[in-house]
């Protein structure tokens, strides 16, 4: 293991333009349970089966009371290592930029800056029926909501299953796949297109992909460098061996 950090720090500093891709993985040692995880579940529901517009349609009640508890969940939580971990290697200069498919706000309230947050933010609510949308700070009060505008049902500004992702939050995502030589893949399955393609775009041109994740995912067989393990004990690993080897 001691090895792949130390392979993970040299590719970090040789790099010239370092991204990152982060999914629910980062997020579970602040208690935020991931999707295909075995603490996913919300009473006898699948997110898969909730995550979706059909979902919201059959039953907007159902869906919210379930975005309500993950909004609560997300408002208790607190960035943990792994978060402030990417902020320090942004603050040195050596990551440019941050992809997240979280929908949780623990990247920003780290102090992580250059990002863009690919599956939308559970704390913005949209309407379905004109453009009004949001800010929130705790869940509605009133589920299902309606629109303060039009009256019509809110949703939340989230990108469901089977939904695209905002056409400049896709480009500028992969216009930074493009523009890397290195990128850091952390707590993501991988499986979740189009952002599990990001790390064959960087390693398309031929650069290099470092993973971290407690498992095997479907970007594992194209990582240069896997380091197993939980992000918030690898991660301030990886920052601590860069800046010794900075200081060499
Ligand atoms: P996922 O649930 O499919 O996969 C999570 C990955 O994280 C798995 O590969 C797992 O092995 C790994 N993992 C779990 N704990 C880890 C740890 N401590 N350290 C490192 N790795 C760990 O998540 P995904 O790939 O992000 O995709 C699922 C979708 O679900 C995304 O679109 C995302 O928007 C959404 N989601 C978001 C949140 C959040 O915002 N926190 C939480 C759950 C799901
Ligand atoms: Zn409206």
């Amino acid at each position: 293991m001691q090895d792949a950090l130390i392979d993970a720090s040299k590719i970090i500093l040789k790099s010239n333009y370092l991204i990152a891709l982060t999914g629910a993985g980062i997020s579970a040692e602040s208690g935020i349970p991931i999707f295909r995880g075995k603490d996913g579940l919300w009473r006898k529901y699948r997110p898969e089966e909730l995550a979706t517009l059909e979902a919201f349609r059959r039953n907007p009640k159902l869906v919210w009371e379930w975005y309500s508890w993950r909004i609560n969940l997300i408002l208790g939580a607190k960035p943990n290592p792994a978060h402030y971990a990417l902020v320090e290697l942004e603050q040195l200069g050596l990551l440019k930029f941050l992809i997240t498919q979280n929908v949780d706000d623990l990247h920003e309230r780290a102090g992580s800056k250059k990002l863009v947050k690919l599956h939308g933010d559970i704390l913005t609510v949209i309407c379905t029926s004109c453009d009004y949308r949001n800010k929130i700070s705790e869940p509605p009060r009133d589920i299902p909501p309606k629109c303060p505008r039009c009256g019509g049902l809110l949703r939340p500004g989230v990108v469901w299953f089977g939904e695209s992702i905002p056409p400049d939050a896709l480009e500028r995502a992969f216009a930074e796949a493009e523009k890397a030589d290195a990128i850091l893949v952390i707590g993501t399955s991988g499986v979740v297109m189009p952002a599990g393609a990001i790390p064959n775009v960087v390693k398309g041109h031929g650069g290099y992909v470092i993973e971290i994740n407690v498992n095997e995912s479907a970007i594992t067989n194209i990582a240069d460098c896997f380091c197993k393990g939980k992000a918030g004990e690898i991660l301030p690993k990886i920052v601590e061996l860069v800046k010794s080897m900075m200081g060499d």
